[in-house]
Parts: structure tokens; sequence; C-alpha cells
């Protein structure tokens, strides 16, 4: 204990009563194992033969998904090292929108791997430098064994969005939807003036909708709204509609929130019902005057209006979602409309829009030239089905996206990942001290993938890691793990394919959570700290971890 931390001979006491500290390999150890079960959670989910898993929420919601992001997120994690890998996955759902339950498992198998080099008494700071020029040149590696692709190439970028569906929701219809992946892609890619390709998701609107089978999904041109015409004296079929898209309600004004109206008399009744009528007939004047033959409201309409709006032949729905009414903005060229009065012809869209009563979905199709935005309705036979597909869906969407703009495409099935590992290792020779070992480290963490993979499928995985070192040690770059079979075959041809750039994310945001996580000697937590299976605290007297040279007898005081 130095003399700064004793003021005349008493401890200072600085933390409060309830709070309690942890340090050194303490500190660490509860880490590692938090960040560990996280990634334990998942890991029976990776690739084609992992299983789902049925989350129920405190609500009693039911979620039955196969993604790694989606479990972590319904997971009700409350444990602040967990919380930190679960932001992995977020990092590499926000980034490459699939990979997330690799991200996560890599980040646990490289803390496991830590904690064995933290008991042979290497030094944190050393490991995470090891880690760090591990994860570098793993990535360069990548773009070395990268095979670019050509956008217009669409078998080998339908292969990449089968791939990426594998194992899920999506996976019995993958040959209807992988094509209907790579239609909408195409559909919204553009290429600009220096030649770069751009996709821009935003214009893919995804609709779903329960009591069809998967296969039975659709791409779409324009927009589809889940709504019911107002009235059911509106028309319903337009080929070439004026659209108006307003977002506040067709309703009587209300003049204060809590006045309230003295009536005398059944004339003043009358009086004050014949001034509401008028609001209404007023407002509904000026959309007719307008031109507008349908109103796509996101507020409500007053059933007055919705008669009046059937009078005058006009087509009218009425709380539609405000990203739909976005998404209506892009199809059919109209403003939105926040205030009737200033309503002008200028404001409206053009669309053939249609009502189907047996789908009880509006389909609009925008007319003109600037029209974007096409819609993926998918079709499932209940919620829980539309749900699961709907995620798988929309990592195919980034995916295939990433390859079109990317062009960078990698043999999956573990085949990068002991290719990368192998040169990892050779690269280790030449990296000095003990930051190699945990280069050597981060090299077999890498390996996970294969051997979960292996291990998923009912393979056995230490058989299958020696086969596939050995095919890579012979010069077979893309040997990877066929799941159904078990044997060793060129993934790259079989169409196991991945994009590059989710990879090389998930290995970044692996290693940057597992460093992080290391990094950390002391934890000083306000409350309680224990979670199950952490019955010795490292509290006042613990063991000193004989590293930054603190000494024990830490808790409570300095
Ligand atoms: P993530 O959340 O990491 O994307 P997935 O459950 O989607 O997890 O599994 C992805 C892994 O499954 C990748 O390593 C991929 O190469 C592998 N994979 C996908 N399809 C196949 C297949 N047909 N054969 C072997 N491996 C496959
Ligand atoms: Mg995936």
């Amino acid at each position: 204990m130095s003399q700064q931390q004793r003021m005349g001979g008493q401890p200072m006491i600085i933390l409060g009563e309830d709070s309690q500290r942890m340090k050194d390999r303490d500190a660490q150890s509860h880490n590692i194992s938090a960040a560990r079960a996280v990634a334990e959670a998942v890991r029976s989910t990776l690739g084609p033969k992992g299983m789902d898993k049925m989350l129920v929420s405190s609500m009693g919601d039911i979620t039955v998904t196969n993604d790694g992001v989606t479990i972590l997120e319904e997971m009700d994690i409350d444990n602040p090292t967990a919380s930190m890998i679960v932001e992995v996955a977020e990092t590499q759902e926000d980034e490459a929108g699939d990979g997330t339950t690799t991200a996560v498992s890599i980040a646990g198998e490289l803390l496991k791997n830590a904690e064995d080099l933290l008991e042979q008494d290497i030094h944190p700071t050393a490991i995470i430098k090891g880690f760090h020029l591990a994860s570098e040149q793993a990535r360069a590696e990548i773009d070395n064994v990268a095979r670019q692709v050509d956008p217009e190439d669409t078998e080998l970028i339908k292969k990449v969005a089968e791939t990426s569906m594998t194992g899920k929701g999506a996976e019995l219809n993958k040959d209807v939807l992988a094509q209907l992946v790579v239609d909408a892609v195409q559909a919204v890619t553009v290429e600009a003036d220096d030649g770069e390709t751009i996709v821009d998701l935003e214009y893919v609107n995804i609709e779903t909708q329960t009591g069809r089978s998967a296969g039975e999904s659709e791409l779409l041109n324009g927009a589809v709204i889940d709504k019911d015409p107002a009235h059911a004296d509106m028309p319903t079929q337009f080929d070439d509609a004026d659209v108006l898209l307003i977002n506040e309600p067709i309703e009587v004004e209300e003049t204060d929130a809590d006045a309230s109206v003295q009536l005398d008399s059944p004339d003043q009744l009358q009086q004050f019902l014949d001034q509401e009528e008028e609001q209404l007939r007023e407002k509904v004047d000026k959309i007719a005057d307008s031109g507008a033959d349908v109103v796509f409201c996101q507020k409500g309409i007053d059933d007055l209006a919705e008669h009046f709006l059937a009078k005058e032949g006009i087509l009218a729905t009425s709380r539609v979602k405000k990203t739909d009414l976005g998404f209506l903005r892009e199809v059919t060229e109209a403003n939105i409309v926040s205030d009737l009065d200033a309503l002008t012809a200028e404001d409206l869209g053009s669309a053939s829009v249609n009502y189907d009563e047996a789908d009880e979905l509006f389909y609009v199709e925008g007319t003109g030239d600037e029209s974007h935005g096409v819609t993926l309705l998918l079709r499932g036979s209940t919620e829980h089905v539309v749900d699961e597909l709907e995620r798988g869906i929309g990592d195919a969407l980034d995916v295939v996206s990433q390859t079109v703009s990317d062009g960078r495409v990698l043999a999956g099935g573990g085949a990068v990942e002991v290719e990368v590992a192998r040169r990892v290792r050779e690269y280790a020779d030449s990296v000095s001290g003990r930051e190699q070992l945990a280069v050597e480290a981060f090299a077999d963490a890498l390996e996970l993938v294969p051997r979960v993979l292996a291990e998923n499928a009912g393979l056995d995985s230490i058989d299958t890691l020696v086969d596939l070192r050995s095919a890579h040690e012979s010069g077979d770059e893309t040997a990877g793990l066929n799941v159904f079979t078990g044997d060793v075959v060129d993934t790259y041809d079989a169409g196991v394919v991945e994009p590059a750039h989710a990879k090389q994310q998930a290995l970044s945001s692996a290693t940057e959570a597992a460093n992080l996580v290391l990094k950390i000697d002391d934890i000083i937590a306000a409350g309680d700290l224990s979670t199950e299976g952490e019955e010795e605290e490292g509290g006042p007297g613990g063991a000193p971890g004989g590293m930054g040279g603190m000494g024990g007898g830490m808790g409570g005081m300095m």
C-alpha cells in the first residue's frame, strides 16, 4: 500500500457501501466468462445446419430465429461486458447486414484463447498488440484471396444470396427468393458517372403478408400498401391517378384540448354540427379541387369526410405508416403535404393505383419518369414464418448489394477462414516476442468457424479441421466443408460464396471487442457485480494479479 493512499494513517473511503470492485486477473476472468457466455449462446445457430432459437419476451411475445443479432437483442442481457459483445453483432448488422453469428463467435474464441495466454503470464498489452497485428494481416489476406465478380454475373450473385439464406427460414424456397433478391438489387442499381456501381437499398421496400406460401413471394414495381379503402363506395382501380400524400388528419380541427361546448338548445346543437360538417366539406373540396384521385393519409380521416371523398369519386386510405408514405413519395414523385390550405396540383404525384380485394393490398406503380422503387412482397403461412423470412431476405439483400457494389467474394463453408489462418500463422514467424503467441492464437480462433460448422452438422470437428488444413497446405485455397456430406470440397465451385467486405468487417469488430475486454483490469460497480457462477468476488484482500504493480486490499478504499 503506497503512502498517498493513506492520510493520517486512516484509509480514505471513496466508494459507496454497496459498490464492488474487482481487479486484474479477477476482473479479466469475470469479463472473459461473460463475453464467452454470449458467444456460446449463438454458436449453435451458425451455418446451414445451425438450429433456431425461440425467444420469449417478458410480454410473452415469441420470436423464432436463427439470426445472431436478433437473438442477442431479444435476450435481455444486462451484464455490461456481455453487452459489449452484443454491440459486435449490432455493428456487424449495421455495417454488413450478415455475418453476425460469425463475428460474435470469433470474438468469444479470441477471448478464450487470450485467457490461456493470460494464464501463461503473458501481459494483456502483448495479447492486444498481437491480436491487432493479426487482424490487420487477416484483412489484407482476405484482399489477396478474394475473387472479383462481374456485376452482370447474376448466376454467381444469386449464389451469394443463396449462401446467406441457407439455414434460415428462407432456405426452403431459396431458388425463387434468391432470384427475387437479385432482381430487386438490380432494379435499384445505377452506374455513377465515374463508373462506380451504386446500389440504393432505400428504394427496396419489403412488405409481408401471411396466408400463402413463401414460394409465392413476388417482386413488384412501385409500392404495396397494406391498407383498405376508407369507404366501401370508393373507386378502387386507377390506371393513371393523381396521388395526394398527406400527413395531417382530415378531421375537424379541435379548438382547444379541453374546451367544452355549452349547448343550450337543440338549435345550437344543429348549428354546431353544421359547422363541423362545413369544415370537413371544405377540406374535401380542397382535395377535390387540386385534382387528386387517390389520397394516402398518414393520420385519421373523419367518417363524414370519408363519405364526402367517396361522393367525389376519390379513393382514400387513412393511417398509412410514415415509412410507407416516404416510400410512396419516391414511387409517385408527390410531395408530402402537411397543410391542406397550401395544397396545389404541383404537390400531386402520378401512379396507377389498384386495390386488390382478395389480397387486401394497394398496388401503386409510379407512372412518372423519375419514379423509383420496387417492393418485395414476402409471403408465408404464419406471422413467425414471415418474420424470419423477412430477416433472412434482409441479410440477403445486404450481401447481394455489397457484392454488386464492392465486387469481391470469398469461398465459404470455412474455406476462407482456414486459408487466412494458414497465412496468418506464416506471418506469425515474422512477429517477435510474446506478440507472436497472440498472432497464433488469433489464427486458431479463425478456425472456430469450420469447427462449429462441422459440430452443428453433427460431424467430428477435429477430423474436419485436419482434413481442411491439409487441403490448404497442398495449395487448395478454396477447400471448405460440405456440411451435408462431411467432405472437403471446393466451396467456391460448389456455389458457397460470401462477400469479402462482410468477412473483413466481422474480423475487425470481433478483434476490437476482444481487445476492449482485455484492456480492462479494474471493474468498479455501483451495485452488485455477481452473476451466476461467480461465487468468488475479488473484494478486499483479493489476490493481487501482479500486473500493473497494483496491490490487493483495494475493495472500497484507496
Ligand atoms: P452468420 O450470422 O455469421 O451469417 P450463418 O448462420 O448465416 O451465420 O452462417 C454463415 C456460415 O455458414 C458461413 O461461414 C458460410 O460460409 C456457411 N455456409 C452457408 N451455406 C453453406 C453451405 N451450403 N455449405 C457450407 N457452409 C455454408
Ligand atoms: Mg448469415
